[in-house]
């Protein structure tokens, strides 16, 4: 299907994925801007090219993300490194990103559990280079990944390997953020999409999508300074389930925010 002798003109038309994704496989696979596209877009195809565009479009068939494909993905306005040891970041979780700010006193201390790339504590660092960011995950992997993109995006987070809280000492936070695995296990998603292809523990509990949140929710606050809040991303029929947990553990302020769908995806309180 892909040529050498095309022009990269015409490569958009000749592949089968939405158009955003034609140009995002063209671009990386030849090395282009979006800009070069154009000005270049008489420009034959090498063979090389051309072998390197094919490959790319097999693993774009065969239902690989895109994201890891070309191994970024935009986050809250910032460029992200992703690889498979990681979750490809969800413009839904900006919320959860956006509720942490809206928290945050000056110099706060604020962290974030279950970090995989790292979204949601660079973002917050990011925004807020007062703030100071512990991020934690179970993966030296996703740590690994994470690291890079707080370097990359020059900003100072604290990085700790722990099961949830294992390994924090009693340090307190003014704000807990997480977006831990919620999905519930063989729910019928798990095997549908990019999720095929995310680290299963970055996914689900293996349960019944609720272990994870419960276990933040129950051992947060050891760690929140008075009147410190917690706030965790849930799935989109989970929201009712995680605000009666918050209630019978004693939080104050319980309440559901909705992302970009209209789902009440975030959940938060404050410390009891
Ligand atoms: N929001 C993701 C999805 O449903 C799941 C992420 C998570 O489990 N934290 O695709």
């Amino acid at each position: 299907m892909i040529a050498a002798g095309a022009t990269l003109g015409s490569l958009l038309a000749a592949l089968p994925f939405d158009a955003l994704e034609n140009r995002i496989l063209v671009c990386h696979a030849l090395k282009v801007t979006r800009v070069g596209l154009i000005t270049q877009s008489e420009r034959i195809l090498t063979q090389a090219e051309a072998q390197a565009l094919s490959s790319l479009v097999q693993r774009r068939s065969a239902g690989e993300p895109i994201a890891y494909i070309v191994g970024r993905r935009e986050f809250f306005g910032l460029d992200f490194h992703v690889t498979s040891d990681v979750l490809i970041p969800r413009p839904d979780t900006e919320l959860l990103v956006e509720l942490a700010l809206e928290r945050l006193p000056t110099g706060a201390r604020v962290l974030d559990m279950g970090t995989g790339s790292g979204a949601i504590a660079v973002a917050i660092a990011h925004s807020r280079p007062d703030a100071r960011v512990t991020a934690l995950d179970v993966s030296e992997p996703a740590l690994a990944v994470a690291r890079a993109n707080a370097l990359a995006n020059q900003v100072q987070v604290r990085f700790v390997l722990s099961d949830w809280f294992a390994a924090l000492d009693g340090e307190p936070f003014e704000v807990i953020a997480s977006n831990p695995p919620y999905i519930a296990s063989g729910d019928s998603h798990l095997a549908q999409g990019d999720l095929r292809f995310e680290p299963t523990g970055a996914l689900t509990d293996h349960a019944d999508g609720l272990s994870a949140l419960r276990t933040i929710a129950a051992g947060a606050p050891r760690h929140l300074a008075p009147g410190g809040w917690l706030l965790m991303e849930h799935g989109y029929d989970q929201a009712a389930q995680v605000r009666t947990m918050l209630e019978q553990l004693g939080y104050s302020e319980v309440q559901s925010w909705r992302d970009l769908a209209g789902i009440e995806r975030t959940t938060g309180a404050r410390a009891p």
